[in-house]
């Protein structure tokens, strides 16, 4: 049996290793000490909180992943999609919520309808309504897609199938990773840092040993490919290192604050500017967030790598 080597074990190299599994032996080389990647989980006082992935995008009943996930333990609630949204401070109103809503379903549709070409920013130009504005940069910006909306073409914007409710991860990634991850064949700790595929095998190092594969399956992100730590030998051809260095990564932090418990059940959530958001979130802290009556708010603001974002998302999980 021809053997394939997976380099890493998020959930594409453990998918990949599943899916390879019983035809081919199958080994996965992982940089850090437990799988997962950027589906991970933490527990706070008892309260699980997700840094990485916290929703199913888009239909869960179309989201391929939700079935997978599911039959492995991954559990998750509808999104309260009646929460109460702040803008700015200023609580919107029920007309307000529903357009930012309506319009994130709405304009890939009218993008792929074909009035625009070129970058998004055009048609985000084109928006006279700031919530409509705001709600593009949800959509499209910086956050989701690591570059402004001047670089982000309307093409790709106008594919985006993410027009279902969303479903919220509860209880943490940790059981379904453990069933996912079952009798797998799994190295830790063991950062690749070169893979020579001239001969016939392919060689593959890492600090600790060298491993050789008939097949490499390379499954770390792009940022991680483009800081070079995986030197290719031969080199990568040359429109896969031109499309590789025009991609860029996105950063999103995610902030928790634990708020007063309060009479009310519900949730909460903010539309907030940028990296402001942060510094004003905490200063606005106790009238901005008057009318969150849940216990816990688990805040996500998302910057890019330079810092220039218009727009943070902060989602609660009470
Ligand atoms: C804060 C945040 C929120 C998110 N929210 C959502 C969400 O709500 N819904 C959603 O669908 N998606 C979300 N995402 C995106 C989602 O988490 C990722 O798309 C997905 O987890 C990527 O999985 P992956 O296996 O492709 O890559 P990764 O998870 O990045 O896995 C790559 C693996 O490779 C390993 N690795 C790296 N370098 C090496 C090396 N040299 N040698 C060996 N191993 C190496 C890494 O340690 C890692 O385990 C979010 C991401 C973040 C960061």
């Amino acid at each position: 049996m021809k053997t394939v080597a997976i380099i890493g074990a998020g959930i594409a190299g453990l998918t990949a290793a599943r899916e390879l599994s019983g035809q081919y032996n199958v080994l996965i080389l992982e940089a850090v000490g437990e799988t997962g990647g950027r589906c991970r989980t933490m527990t706070h006082n008892g309260t699980r909180l997700d840094l990485g992935a916290g929703f199913i995008q888009g239909s869960v009943a179309d989201n391929p992943f939700a079935a997978v996930a599911a039959k492995h333990g991954l559990k998750w609630a509808p999104l309260d999609a009646t929460r109460t949204v702040y803008y700015n401070g200023k609580k919107l109103s029920d007309v307000e919520q529903k357009m930012i809503s309506d319009f994130i379903v709405a304009a890939p549709r009218e993008l792929q309808q074909g009035h625009y070409t070129g970058a998004v920013n055009e048609f985000y130009t084109a928006r006279k309504n700031p919530l409509e504005k705001i709600a593009l940069q949800m959509l499209a910006g910086p956050t989701e897609t690591g570059c402004d909306l001047t670089e982000l073409s309307v093409h790709d914007v106008a594919d985006q199938h993410e027009t279902g409710e969303f479903a919220v991860i509860t209880g943490g990634w940790d059981e379904f990773l453990q069933n996912y991850a079952a009798g797998l064949n799994i190295v830790y700790d063991c950062a690749v840092s070169a893979i020579n595929f001239t001969g016939d095998q392919i060689q593959i190092t890492t600090p600790q040993q060298n491993f050789t594969a008939d097949y490499a399956i390379v499954t770390t992100s792009i940022g991680i490919l483009n800081t070079g730590a995986i030197q290719f030998t031969p080199p990568l051809p040359p429109e896969q290192s031109a499309a590789l260095a025009q991609l860029h990564m996105g950063l999103l932090d995610k902030y928790f604050f634990l708020l007063a418990p309060r009479a009310r059940a519900g949730r909460t959530g903010l539309l907030g500017k940028g990296r402001s958001a942060v510094g004003n979130l905490a200063a606005r802290k106790s009238r901005s967030l008057a009318g969150c009556s849940g216990r816990q708010l688990g805040a996500a603001i998302g910057t890019n790598a330079a810092g220039r974002c218009d727009c943070g998302v902060i989602g609660t999980f009470v």
